[in-house]
């Protein structure tokens, strides 16, 4: 709400409100409710007003924007239909009726009050040639700063009464809820005038009844000049303001919705953990509803598989974050393991609020603990880490894979359908019983020091849209700094290992004496690497403790990247040893330019990625193809990276070889046959040629942007040497009159090969002068190469 006070009125305004009085609001805004119409002074203390509100903490973001909005359109109306910003206020119009009526030259003027009004009317009255000024106000200082001002004399509020009888005028401007000059309590001798600029008024109207007072009041400015002006701004201004009132509702309906959806997978546990989220932010935030919508999800589909086989990064995740990109829904809760390390574009997680137990449960079915086994025990978990752990301390035990919710898995243990494998005991996570309210069936709470905790165990993740910063601001204001700083560090851990559920990956952080731990450990399949750091501070190291923790990991387990240079197209011009390499590789990561017909050679079972432009997505970022490097290195012993031509020409194989060097991985780079170098030799143009090419160079002719590199090219000598440009083709007219323009020959040669040493290969050969017409007459696509000056071309594959 927002509270306006000011000289003719003090109303309330509220969210939410009908069109009428956001009408209103907007009208006032504007002067057109004042009596003195298109007065200026109301635009100020409409924003005095919402600066107030806001400082209180008071006003609804609604109505915020409705007042700001009101502000905005009264500004327009006034440059409308006051263009010279002439429009009365209300004192300086009282004080010309005043003059008009009883006279201020030489008169002896008291100014009740010391606020906006007060001082106007003061100042008004100083202009007009008052003989002497006093100022009464509550507020000593206030009244100072105006009477210094004014050269005025400051008379205390209790002897206001016999300054009266000293005074020809008497000014009321108070914010005063009650009447300030009582009819009673003093006696006119002379003829005085009274005027009452307060609402609620500050004089009594009963005064009116005595002879020597002269009264103007607001009402009494109310004059038919007045009522023609506010008829004829009224009819200019109307139109104005319900236009902008219509457009400032329509803005205002999607944020004024007081609903806020909250999406959850429909297991009991999800609906569990959600209400519990839910219950929390009602009980904060009582003014907005929050409601629960469950969306579906493939992991919850999909039953009778184990999790890892169904594939995607977050298969329980997807599909509740296309919801809330969608709109859908507003928030999601998840288990923060159940996400994917790196969030869709547009969706952010709330700080994280305080942890469940992150610790892992062993339900037995008749042994104590997990010591109690008997040897060779049937125990069931769905998670390759339990497996791992779980064998690492007991060898004997037998291991069988086990999917469903809670309950189906207590059933399985407790009480096997015909036909199910009889258990002796299960692993489930404690957070989860916990939050079902099945803490009771748990045997043992198995040590997150040996049994490390999948990262994020326990942890809610509440993610939302980023551009919903005050929702999240909610939601933040709930959460715990500990609790944060402990889920980041295990979620960058997950991230720099590059999360895959196929591996045993766990992480446990946690804060002790003030000082973050990590507890972490990863698996290859054939071993398992653990490390425990201690951090330093515990808000500012998580993200260096996790990367710290793989970096270790990786040290001890991590293969070597393999750079391999894939020629310019032809499969048979590859190195035999980056031949070599591809048939060895556990997993290939290739570029668009790479010739299928390598990966081919392939063995089986080795894993390839593209990392290359699918033809309506964009490329994979660099940094992300950077990271899957290092998380395919801590996964595979041999990892080749395949690149068109030469790994390090233009082909960003240094920047991948010193990210992985900094990541603690082993590279090596086996070159390959340039394209720079390949196209032209293809088509019989040397790019040196004794006594006629003596040097050539290699450019990118893109920059960062995209625009033509920063080239001189005035110092290009293509009647000597020769310029190879790579990803050139659509800046070709580009460069060539770039060569021009710097006084180079319209004669010297200029070829452009597309698709060289493929099927598809073509070649068109012109001069500075013809090349870009004849290029585009052949209507090239990219790869292609330019090659500019001396070498000679053999007209025998001219087209
Ligand atoms: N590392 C690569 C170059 C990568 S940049 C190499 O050494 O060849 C990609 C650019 O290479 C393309 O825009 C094109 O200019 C060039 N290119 C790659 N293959 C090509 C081919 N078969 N024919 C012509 N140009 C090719």
């Amino acid at each position: 709400m927002m509270r306006l006070v000011t000289c003719e009125r003090d109303e309330t305004f509220a969210f939410p409100m009908s069109r009428a009085e956001t009408t209103r609001l907007f009208r006032i805004a504007a002067g057109l409710e004042s009596t003195v119409p298109g007065e200026t002074q109301i635009l100020g203390q409409v924003r005095a007003a919402l600066e107030a509100a806001r400082a209180a903490g008071t006003i609804e973001p609604e109505l915020d924007i409705l007042v700001s909005e009101a502000i905005a359109c009264a500004r327009r109306v006034r440059a409308e239909i006051d263009p010279r910003g002439v429009m009365p206020s209300v004192a300086s119009t009282a004080i010309a009726k005043l003059d008009a009526e009883f006279g201020v030259a030489g008169k002896r003027a008291l100014v009740i009050g010391s606020g906006v009004i007060a001082s106007l009317a003061a100042r008004e009255l100083a202009r007009r040639g008052i003989a002497r000024l006093s100022i009464v106000n509550r507020t000593p200082e206030r009244a100072e700063r105006l009477a210094g001002e004014l050269g005025a004399a400051r008379i205390p509020f209790e002897n206001r009464y016999g300054e009266i009888a000293a005074s020809d005028i008497v000014v009321s401007a108070t914010a005063s809820p009650h009447t300030v000059i009582e009819r009673g309590a003093f006696a006119l001798d002379h003829r005085t005038a009274f005027v009452d600029l307060a609402v609620p008024r500050d004089i009594d109207p009963a005064l009116a009844d005595d002879a020597n007072a002269f009264m103007i009041d607001i009402a009494s400015l109310a004059t038919p000049e007045a009522d023609a002006e506010r008829a004829r701004m009224n009819a200019a201004a109307a139109e104005m303001i319900d236009a902008a009132v219509s457009r400032t509702l329509a803005k205002l309906s999607p944020s004024a919705r007081k609903r806020v959806a909250i999406g959850t997978r429909g297991s009991a546990l999800a609906m569990a953990q959600t209400e519990f989220v839910r219950a929390r932010l009602a009980a904060a935030y009582p003014e907005i509803e929050f409601a629960i919508k469950v969306v579906r999800t493939q992991g919850d589909r999909v039953q009778d598989r184990p999790i890892p086989e169904i594939g995607g990064d977050a298969p329980f995740a997807a599909e509740i974050e296309r919801a809330l990109l969608s709109g859908e829904i507003d928030i999601a809760v998840h288990s923060m393991k159940d996400l994917a390390a790196e969030l869709p574009e547009g969706l952010v997680l709330a700080k994280a609020w305080t942890r469940e137990d992150p610790r892992d449960a062993l339900v037995a079915r008749e042994a104590k603990s997990l010591a109690d086994l008997p040897v060779g025990a049937v125990v069931a978990t769905g998670s390759v880490r339990r497996t791992c752990f779980l064998k690492l301390k007991r060898p004997d035990l037998e291991i069988v894979p086990i999917r469903g919710n809670v309950d189906t898995r207590l059933r399985k243990l407790f009480a096997p359908a015909d036909g199910e494998r009889k258990l002796d005991a299960i692993v489930l996570a404690v957070a989860g019983l916990k939050r079902l309210g099945r803490e009771n069936v748990i045997t043992e709470y198995l040590d997150p020091e040996w049994m490390i905790p999948a990262a994020n165990q326990g942890q809610l993740a509440i993610e939302l849209r980023a551009r919903d910063a005050e929702l999240k601001a909610k939601i933040d204001a709930l959460g715990n700094d500990f609790a944060d700083a402990v889920a980041e560090a295990e979620r960058a851990f997950l991230a720099e290992t590059g999360a895959d559920c196929h591996l045993p990956v766990a992480a446990y952080a946690r804060i002790e004496a003030g000082r973050l731990k990590l507890d972490a450990a990863f698996g290859d399949g054939a071993r398992l690497e653990r490390v425990s750091l201690g951090g330093g501070d515990a808000f500012s190291s998580s993200r260096y403790l996790a990367e710290e923790a793989a970096l270790e990991i990786r040290r001890r387990l991590a293969g070597k990247v393999t750079l391999v240079g894939a020629g310019p197209g032809d499969p048979e011009l590859v190195t035999m040893k980056g031949l070599a390499a591809i048939r060895e590789a556990d997993a290939i990561v290739y570029d668009r330019l790479v010739a299928p017909e390598l990966l081919k050679e392939a063995k089986p079972g080795c894993e390839l990625v593209y990392v290359g432009k699918a033809s309506h997505s964009h490329t994979m970022s660099q940094s992300r193809i950077n990271a899957l490097l290092a998380a395919k290195a801590l996964r595979y012993a041999r990892v080749v990276r395949l690149k068109g031509g030469d790994p390090f020409v233009f082909g960003r194989g240094a920047e991948e070889v010193r990210y992985l060097a900094a990541k603690g991985v082993r590279t090596e780079v086996i070159p390959g046959v340039t394209s720079a170098i390949a196209a032209p030799e293809s088509f019989g143009i040397p790019l040196t040629d004794r006594g006629r090419s003596s040097a050539f160079h290699v450019f990118t002719a893109h920059d960062r942007t995209d625009k033509l590199a920063d080239i001189d090219f005035a110092r290009l000598l293509p009647d000597r040497e020769t310029y190879v440009f790579l990803m050139g083709l659509s800046l070709l007219e580009e460069i060539v009159s770039r060569f021009l323009a710097a006084g180079k020959s319209p004669r010297t040669p200029v070829s452009v090969i597309a698709s060289a040493t493929t099927r598809a290969a073509r070649a068109v050969h012109g001069t500075l002068a013809d090349i870009a017409c004849k290029v585009r007459a052949a209507n090239f696509a990219p790869p292609a190469v330019i090659v500019v000056g001396a070498g000679r071309r053999s007209s025998r594959v001219d087209l």
